[in-house]
This record gives structure tokens, C-alpha cells and sequence, in this order.
């Protein structure tokens, strides 16, 4: 745990009180904070009760009363698509607010690091999509070149669960739209934003809104490097307003689509050949199409992220290479779960929407799609340039009828559930094909939630003959 110092003998009220929440007040406690929490939900105060902690209703008349700062857990929406009623009130009661992510970076340094010849440091990774990924993979890059190496954040622990990092380590955070937008302390030395698509334009009033809760990272406080993907124009926009001229090499850019070179700092890969450029020159190659946890162009895309924040933490490329081989990937997202008798499985249940699944589609060929569940609006749409790369889709769950309407003449047939799809794949799918769960749809209509569902995908292939 990190004790966050500050607030010694001084209230703080903590609201929302989930993993993060019950951290933050852990956290608050060791640095010698009085702390006061809070949650709408009967559940959760019961948790923190039994915990140990004193509850203490924020709409209660008085009780912001010398309260020093208001920490909300990112789950709580504050400002859209309506003011939370506790934030607005300490708000207007002159209260600061703040989360735990602001106070993971306001407790991270201490005394002892003046005397460190190096310093820990913080890499901190948004986007909408590849967070995950991104961050396990330059964790596992950092540990595999013998780094000390901690991972937190929205993946694994929260920020305040993390140890105090010692000489020469570095923590990997990830770090969510809903986590970024409120902290008041963003400090990382390296910062890397993956790419934006539209998501969550409920909770930031929009896609503006959205870009400007990611963008923080690289305001507030300002990274030493910035790592940024160039293949949307919210990080084309971003990279030139950070980049002092062409040649400032504090922004080093990513893509998966095109080629980059000039005079700056750049990691691209396109067609799936990795290429890091510098001052014109190139300095290294990899390809990464056999490379197999990091199948396809939106990993490709993972990997130049790795790969630029390994470099500017001082790491050389043959290190990183040989991390970038033996990466397993991260369960449910694009992940090879098993081959049999020639067939590939490839879980992907991570897949939630179309997006993310026309991404796993474009990733391989001659595929046997197990897709459905709860669909979103717009169906599979966004997934029709990829269907001639699909040799039969099984249906499950909800959305099937609605998919089957949208995949046309694409063979197909309703399953209904995931054991009579994998049956069904695995007995049509020849040497050569994958069957990939990619379903495009939430999991809720079957599942308790994504997780659930790539296990029972995972297990159903597991039970099938070798
Ligand atoms: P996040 O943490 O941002 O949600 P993940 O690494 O967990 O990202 O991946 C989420 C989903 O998006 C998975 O279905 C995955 O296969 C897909 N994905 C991973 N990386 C990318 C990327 N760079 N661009 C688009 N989709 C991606």
C-alpha cells in the first residue's frame, strides 16, 4: 500500500466505495487522515463496515464541515449526463475534489528518492482501446529484461494498493477515461495514448468531452515523453500540439496504418512489419507477423505502444524483441487458447461491440465466428468489410436473429448457446481455419459477464478431442 500523506489529522471524505474506494481510504488512514465514507449503496457500506470503517452521510446538514478533500471513485458519474448531488454540494461548499489516482501521484514521491541515483518511474497508458493490453505488455517487457515492475491501476491493483516502488523501478498504470477526469495530480514520466474511437459519450457529455478527459494525461503536470497513436485525428491534433517543431522528440508517434519517418521520434507497422525511426534514421525492424500473442493490426498497434514506452525508459530493441515473443497475451482479448487437429482457438470474448470484433476478424482468415449475445445498436454493421474473411458464423444468445438478418449471404446458423456452437465449429472447421470468439455483443443475456463467457468458451475447447 501507498500511505497517502497530506491530510494528517484532517478529515477526508471518500465516496464510492468499491476496490478503489476501500483502497483510498486504507491508504488515507496509514498517512494519518481522518476518513469519512460514503456509498449510495446499502452493499458496499455493508463492506465497508465490516472493513472497519465509519460511514458518514455527505447529505447530512453540516457534514462537509472542515472536510479537507472529497475523493470519488471513478464508477460515479459527476458531471454527466447529470451532476452527482454529493460532488455538486461539496463543490459549492468550496471542498476540493479529487481521486485516487490524483493521490497515488501526490503520495508517490518521497524524501528518500533525492538520494536514488534512479528514481522510480511511472508509465501510464489510455485510449480507447489496447489500455490493457499495452500496459501488460511493457510490464512484461520491463520484467522480462529484469526490471523491477509493478502493473495497477484499471488492470490488476489499484493505484493505492500498489508496494512504495524502490530504486530503479517502474510502475505501469492504466489508466480509464473515468479515472483520468478527475484527478488533480497527473505526473507520469512516460505517458502513452493507444487511439479513441467513441465510447462512454453518456458520462463525458460527448466526444469532446471524452477527448478531453484522455488528454489530461498529458496536461496536467506534463510527461517527460509522450507516446501517441497518429491513426485518428484526435492524436494527429494531440502530437503536433505537444511537439515543439518536427524534430521535438518528447512525442514519439505510433501507428499501425501508415509508414512514419522524418526527423522526429516514431514507432509504426504497418502491414505488420514494426519500424522505429529517430532523426531520419531508422533504428530498428521486427516482424511481428508470427509473433503469436499479438495477432493483427490493432495489437500491431499495442506493440508500437510497448515498444516506444520501453525506449524512452532506456530499454534496447533486442530486449524488447525478445519480450514481444514470448508475450502470452491477455486472456480474453484476440488470445490463443488451443490448436487441434489444425484449427486455432482464439478467444476474444473481450470482443464487446462490433469495433473491437472487426478488429479480431481483420486479424486472421478463414474464420468460423462464434458472435451473438446482447447486441448493441447498430449490430454487426461495423463488421461488414471483414466478412469475406469468415467461412461460417454460429449465433448465440439474444442478438442472433438480428446478426443473422445483417450477415446476408454470409453461411451461417442460430446455435442459440456456446456449447452447441463450439460443437458445431469444431466439427465443420478444416485444417488451416480459426474459430474465434469474437461476439460483438455484451454478455449479460447469458453470462454474469465477459470474463464468465471466454471461460466457457475456453472450457468447451478444452473438452474437445485433441
Ligand atoms: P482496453 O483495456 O482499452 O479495453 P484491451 O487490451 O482490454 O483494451 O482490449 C479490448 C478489446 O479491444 C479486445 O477485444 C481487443 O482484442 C481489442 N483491442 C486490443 N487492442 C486494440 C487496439 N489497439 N485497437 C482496437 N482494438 C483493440
Amino acid at each position: 500500500m501507498i500511505p497517502v500523506p497530506g491530510f494528517e489529522g484532517r478529515k477526508v471524505a471518500v465516496l464510492g466505495l468499491a476496490r478503489s474506494g476501500l483502497a483510498a481510504a486504507q491508504a488515507l488512514v496509514a498517512g494519518g487522515a481522518e476518513v469519512l465514507c460514503w456509498d449510495d449503496g446499502q452493499e458496499a457500506r455493508d463492506r465497508a463496515a465490516s472493513a472497519g470503517f465509519a460511514l458518514h452521510d455527505p447529505g447530512r446538514a453540516g457534514s462537509l464541515d472542515g472536510v479537507a478533500r472529497l475523493i470519488v471513485s471513478p464508477g460515479i458519474p459527476h458531471l454527466y449526463p447529470a451532476p452527482n448531488r454529493h460532488v455538486a454540494a461539496a463543490l459549492a461548499a468550496g471542498v476540493p475534489v479529487d481521486n485516487d489516482v490524483g493521490l497515488f501521484f501526490r503520495a508517490l514521491g518521497r524524501a528518500d528518492w533525492a538520494a536514488m541515483d534512479a528514481p522510480p518511474r511511472v508509465v501510464a497508458v489510455t485510449g480507447s482501446n489496447g489500455k490493457s493490453t499495452t500496459t501488460a505488455l511493457i510490464h512484461h517487457i520491463l520484467t522480462s529484461a529484469g526490471r523491477p515492475a509493478q502493473m495497477g491501476g484499471n488492470i490488476g491493483r489499484g493505484v493505492l494498493d500498489l508496494d512504495p516502488p524502490g530504486e530503479g523501478a517502474v510502475i505501469v498504470l492504466e489508466l480509464s477515461s473515468y479515472q483520468l477526469e478527475l484527478a488533480r495530480a497527473l505526473t507520469p514520466d512516460v505517458a502513452v495514448f493507444t487511439n479513441l474511437t467513441e465510447d462512454h459519450l453518456d458520462r463525458h457529455g460527448g466526444m469532446g468531452g471524452y477527448f478531453a478527459a484522455k488528454r489530461r494525461l498529458f496536461a496536467e503536470g506534463g510527461p517527460d515523453r509522450a507516446v501517441i497513436g497518429v491513426d485518428e485525428a484526435e492524436g494527429r491534433f494531440l502530437a503536433g500540439q505537444l511537439a515543439e517543431a518536427a524534430e521535438d522528440d518528447r512525442v514519439i508517434r505510433i501507428s499501425a496504418a501508415a509508414k512514419l519517418g522524418g526527423p522526429g521520434w516514431s514507432v509504426s507497422a504497418r502491414r505488420g512489419f514494426l519500424a522505429e525511426w529517430r532523426k531520419g534514421r531508422q533504428l530498428a525492424s521486427v516482424d511481428l507477423r508470427d509473433v503469436r500473442g499479438l495477432p493483427g493490426a490493432h495489437n500491431h498497434q499495442n506493440a508500437c505502444a510497448a515498444w516506444a514506452a520501453a525506449r524512452a525508459l532506456g530499454l534496447g530493441p533486442r530486449d524488447i524483441a525478445a519480450a514481444l515473443e514470448s508475450f502470452a497475451g491477455l486472456p480474453h482479448r484476440s488470445q490463443l487458447i488451443a490448436e487441434k487437429r489444425g484449427v486455432r482457438y482464439v478467444n476474444d470474448s473481450k470482443a464487446t461491440n462490433a469495433a473491437s470484433a472487426a478488429r479480431a476478424l481483420a486479424a486472421f482468415s478463414g474464420i468460423r465466428w462464434i458472435a451473438g449475445g446482447l447486441g448493441k445498436e447498430g449490430g454487426i454493421a461495423a463488421c461488414a468489410h471483414y466478412l469475406d474473411r469468415v467461412a461460417k458464423a454460429y449465433l448465440i444468445g439474444h442478438a442472433a436473429p438480428d446478426f443473422a438478418v445483417q450477415l446476408g449471404d454470409t453461411p451461417q446458423e442460430i446455435c442459440g448457446d456456446m456449447a452447441t456452437a463450439v460443437a458445431r465449429a469444431a466439427a465443420e472447421a478444416l485444417p488451416g481455419e480459426v474459430v474465434l470468439l469474437a461476439p460483438a455483443a455484451a454478455s449479460f443475456d447469458q453470462y454474469p459477464d465477459f470474463e464468465a463467457r471466454g471461460a466457457d468458451f475456453a472450457a468447451l475447447v478444452a473438452a474437445l478431442p485433441n
